[in-house]
């Protein structure tokens, strides 16, 4: 595979950082990851907008204007031969000469890697069609989620936690309420009432949701951004999870139990469906 860092495509074995990497040492860095169809880039403009985003609330530079990040997107999809997957985005304040928790000085250059993660079926996935189970955990992430930093470490439990279970994802939860999945956005289905937590520092701001609230609103359903509790998710018609790399995805469990007839339902298929046509089609 071949893989971007700081300006130089290299073979994955010869790419490198530094081990004084702010990122290494203390996760201050920020990353994308935006799929691909057809060899073509799903919603670029919006993860370059929230990529600009994370960078200026944590005072990071950003290295280069959105076109030229278009352009390495592109040359990694083409020299990978990427069809179906993921194109990977990290930024990081870069590599000062020693630890130290005080920024480095302004002209430390920011470290940016690409990669690609080829994933055929991506679109047409068998998890679609049988839905995943989660699990409820509570959510002890730090206070702007809306930031998309690589301070993964709770999400990766979180995602074990639920393997632990034999489930396929959790759900978590603060103050009672449904704040988002370990690396998705949450959705509950009420008749034809799509409910979904509103956005703000508790949950990452995902593209993919904005996106599907948009068709559905364009497809005359009823949407309702607030907070629901696991019980209220329970007793729902459906539930679903949105992220750029799966899309619009049925849950059909939750805490062992089952979401209406325990199948995708009606709702979430068809978000699905509209989804990946008309991102096709936008894709660049
Ligand atoms: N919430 C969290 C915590 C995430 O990690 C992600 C995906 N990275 C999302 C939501 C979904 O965001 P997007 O649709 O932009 O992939």
């Amino acid at each position: 595979r071949t893989v971007y860092v700081n300006g130089e495509y290299l073979p994955e074995h010869e790419a490198k950082v530094s081990v004084f990497d702010r990122g290494f040492l203390m996760a201050d860095g920020v990353y994308e990851v935006t799929s691909v169809l057809g060899g073509k880039l799903i919603d670029f403009e919006g993860h370059a907008k929230r990529l600009a985003r994370s960078l200026s609330e944590l005072q990071i530079r950003k290295p280069m204007e959105d076109e030229a990040l278009l352009d390495i997107h592109r040359e990694l999809v083409a020299r990978n031969d990427i069809d179906e997957g993921l194109i990977y985005l990290q930024i990081t304040r870069g590599a000062p000469n020693d630890r130290d928790f005080i920024f480095p000085p302004k002209d430390t250059e920011p470290t940016v890697v690409l990669f690609t993660q080829s994933k055929p079926g991506l679109a047409d996935s068998p998890a679609a069609r049988t839905g995943l189970k989660v699990i409820s955990i509570p959510d002890i992430r730090w206070g702007r989620r809306d930031i998309k930093t690589v301070q993964l470490l709770y999400p990766s439990m979180g995602k074990m936690m639920a393997k632990a279970a034999g489930a396929d994802d959790a759900w978590m939860v603060e103050e009672g309420a449904v704040t988002e999945g370990t690396s998705n956005n949450a959705y509950i289905v009420k008749g034809n009432t799509i409910v979904t937590r509103h956005l703000g520092n508790e949950i990452l701001h995902g593209i993919t949701r904005a996106a599907v609230l948009r068709f559905a609103r364009e497809a005359q359903m009823q949407v309702e951004e607030r907070a629901f509790t696991i019980e209220e998710a329970q007793d729902a018609t459906e539930a679903f999870i949105t992220s750029a790399s799966t899309f619009v995805m049925p849950v059909v469990e939750i805490d062992g139990a089952q979401i209406g007839a325990g199948t995708p339902g009606r709702v979430a298929s068809r978000l699905r469906e509209i989804y990946i046509e008309e991102s096709r089609k936008a894709a660049l």
